[in-house]
């Protein structure tokens, strides 16, 4: 359904927990977080019945993430019944791809259509410094195994940190040269753990354009500018949520795992729809959507508003 300013919101970014099997230094602190108890997770049937009202309100896209959404019990049910839901064409799962080697085959028959799967570094000592967990090795395989399981599309996600993994920039785009894979470079997001970072680990997309001059403009996915490599079979994207936003083009609302609608990531507004059913979780939904905000502040220097870090919105 429209929203106010007229934006088409038909993309529900949903987060099934806030566990994660790494400790990226981005997004969650290095203890871990306080997990939320069992019961304050939305349970399969919560997702079901929640997805199905938002299908109700124009919501034709899901995409299940985290935390690590691999690491959710009962994973492969939640998207078999994202799968059944009359309305959802397009199921996408963002995953660090570690457990893609046991999940990717089950993940395909459940019917999810597209992968995400963030690699931040092809350094073993810098995926460890990023990652805090020595776990590049299956991170590729987990790429590889995903590769040959025939998915409508894999794009492999890198957040770029001046001074971490910038050197490897070049080498994360040449993973379009060798697989029909895309790749999507996104700048750091000024968000809980990398709220207060310095300016010097911030690398805009346009100075990637400058390392990289010979990429060529394609055209653009709504979120990301893309760019091809002269030989690149894939794409290259860049995603500037920082120093160009895609507010204007927003097309999403969030679901966190604890059951609170988010209509835009940058904001502290949150909408409890635990205990809402039927009609009434539908026109909570509608309401949101309606009013979602017209843009972020995040361009004019400001921290992120979002009281949570990213594991816990669903990034
Ligand atoms: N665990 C899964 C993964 O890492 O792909 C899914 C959840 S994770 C929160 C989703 C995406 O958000 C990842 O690609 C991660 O790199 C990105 N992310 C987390 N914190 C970020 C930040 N501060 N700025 C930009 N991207 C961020
Ligand atoms: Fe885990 Fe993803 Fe956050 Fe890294 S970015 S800590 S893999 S949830």
């Amino acid at each position: 359904m429209k929203d106010r300013f007229d934006r088409d919101i038909h993309y529900l970014r949903l987060s099934v927990t806030d566990k994660c099997n790494l400790r990226c230094v981005y997004c969650m602190p290095e203890t871990g977080v306080t997990k939320l108890r069992h019961e304050d997770i939305l349970s399969v049937d919560e997702i079901a019945e929640i997805v199905g009202a938002a299908a109700t309100c124009g919501i034709t896209k899901v995409r299940v993430t985290g935390g690590e959404p691999l690491v959710r019990r009962g994973i492969i049910g939640i998207c078999e019944k994202i799968a059944q839901t009359n309305g959802i064409s397009e199921i996408c799962l963002t995953t660090n791809g570690i457990l893609l080697p046991k999940f990717a085959r089950e993940l395909k028959s459940a019917g999810v259509n597209r992968l995400n799967i963030s690699l931040d570094s092809l350094e073993p000592l810098t995926y460890n410094d990023i990652t805090r967990v020595d776990a590049l090795n299956d991170a590729l395989v987990g790429i590889d195994v995903a590769l040959k399981m025939g998915f409508d599309a894999i794009k492999i996600y890198a957040v770029m940190i001046g001074g971490v993994n910038d050197a490897e920039i070049r080498d994360l785009l040449d993973l379009t040269r060798k697989n029909n894979v895309n790749v999507r470079l996104i700048e750091l997001m000024p968000i809980g753990e990398c709220a207060d970072w310095a300016e010097e680990r911030f690398i805009s997309a346009k100075s990637v354009l400058k390392l990289v001059p010979e990429l060529r403009e394609v055209g653009t996915d709504g979120v990301s500018k893309l760019y091809m490599l002269p030989d690149g079979l894939g794409t290259v994207g860049l995603i500037s949520p920082i120093s160009s936003h895609f507010c204007p083009t927003c097309n999403r609302i969030r679901v966190t795992c604890d059951g609170f609608l988010k209509p835009c990531l940058h904001s502290g507004e949150e909408i409890n729809l635990r205990g809402l059913h039927g009609k009434e979780l539908e026109q909570v939904l509608r309401n949101a959507i309606y009013n979602k905000p017209r843009k972020h502040e995040l361009d004019s220097g400001e921290i992120s508003g979002a009281s949570r870090n990213m594991n816990a919105i669903g990034g």
